[in-house]
């Protein structure tokens, strides 16, 4: 068997999370509609796998390869910016 962690499941390099993509975990996709977006930026830092990208101050939606659909970045926007879908009804 393959040893990826330390006892206990210690992190045993940082930044190592980048390797690790976390998109395939969601049942739920955030929608982020930049129309509603003031990009206030209250969403990256709840952002468990910091994920939500901005660019020269605008929030430019979830990078989906590492979002899990935890939902958070949703309930914390005070604009109702980002909506939770499931994947039929975001196609
Ligand atoms: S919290 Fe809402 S309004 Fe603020 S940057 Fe995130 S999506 Fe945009
Ligand atoms: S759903 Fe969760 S993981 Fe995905 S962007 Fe929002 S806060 Fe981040």
């Amino acid at each position: 068997m393959k040893k990826e962690t330390g006892l206990g499941g210690t992190i045993l390099k940082d930044g190592n999370s980048i390797k690790f993509k976390t998109g395939s975990w969601k049942s739920r996709y955030p929608v982020h509609s930049r129309d509603l977006c003031k990009s206030c930026m209250l969403c990256i830092p709840y952002c468990p796998e910091n994920c939500i990208k901005e660019k020269d101050g605008v929030c430019m939606g979830m990078d989906l390869d590492y979002c899990k659909g935890c939902g958070v970045c949703a309930k914390v926007c005070p604009f109702h910016a980002i909506e939770m879908k499931t994947k039929n009804e975001v196609k």
